[in-house]
C-alpha cells in the first residue's frame, strides 16, 4: 500500500516543475490538481503569474488538463481562466477521471504526469495507472474538513515514506 502512496517526486510548488526534465522522460501531458495546487482551496482570486505558467507549460509542447475533485462551476470557472480541458468532480483516486484526462489530450499512461498537492487521492489515483506522479507542498492551510484529517494520514505516511529513503522532503524556501 505505501507504495502506491509514493510520489515519483517532491516538490515545493508547481512553479519548480522542471520542463525539459519532464520532456527528457517522455512526458507530454500533465494532470493538474486545483485546489491547493495551482490555487489556494476556495480562493477565488487567480494570480496572473499562473495564467502565465499554464501558457509557458503549453507552450514548451505540454498538453494539459485539470482533474479536480471540487464542483464544477469552481473547476469551469478556472478552466475557462486558463484556457484549458477540465474535470469536475472526479472523485479522485478514482482512476477513471485520470483515464478521461489522457483521451482528452491524447496520451498514454507512460507520457502522462500528475501534479497535486494530495497523496491519498492525487498520487493514489495516478500511481493505480502507473503515472509520474509528482506531489507539491499544499499553497494554503485552510481546507476542507474531511482534507484536515486526512492531513494527518499524510503526515504519518510522509514520515514513513521519508524513513525508508523513498521520498525527500522539499527544502523550506528561504528568508
Ligand atoms: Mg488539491
Amino acid at each position: 500500500m505505501l507504495r502506491y502512496l509514493r510520489p515519483c517526486l517532491y516538490i515545493r510548488s508547481v512553479q519548480e516543475l522542471d520542463l525539459r526534465a519532464l520532456t527528457a522522460r517522455g512526458i507530454r501531458a500533465i494532470i493538474l490538481d486545483l485546489d491547493n495546487t495551482l490555487i489556494a482551496w476556495n480562493a477565488e482570486e487567480s494570480r496572473s503569474d499562473l495564467v502565465e505558467w499554464v501558457r509557458g507549460v503549453r507552450s514548451a509542447g505540454f498538453s494539459v488538463c485539470i482533474v479536480s475533485n471540487n464542483l464544477a462551476e469552481r473547476v469551469t470557472r478556472f478552466s475557462r481562466l486558463l484556457g484549458i480541458p477540465a474535470i469536475p468532480r472526479a472523485a479522485k483516486p478514482r482512476r477513471s477521471p485520470f483515464k478521461r484526462a489522457m483521451q482528452l489530450m491524447g496520451s498514454t499512461a507512460q507520457e502522462t504526469a500528475v501534479v497535486g498537492d494530495q497523496l491519498f487521492t492525487d498520487i493514489l489515483g495516478g500511481n493505480r495507472l502507473g503515472l509520474y506522479t509528482i506531489l507539491v507542498v499544499p499553497l494554503d492551510r485552510q481546507e476542507f474538513f474531511l482534507t484536515r484529517l486526512m492531513r494527518k494520514l499524510e503526515g504519518w505516511t510522509l514520515d514513513r515514506l521519508e524513513a525508508r529513503g523513498w521520498i525527500r522532503r522539499p527544502p523550506r524556501p528561504e528568508g
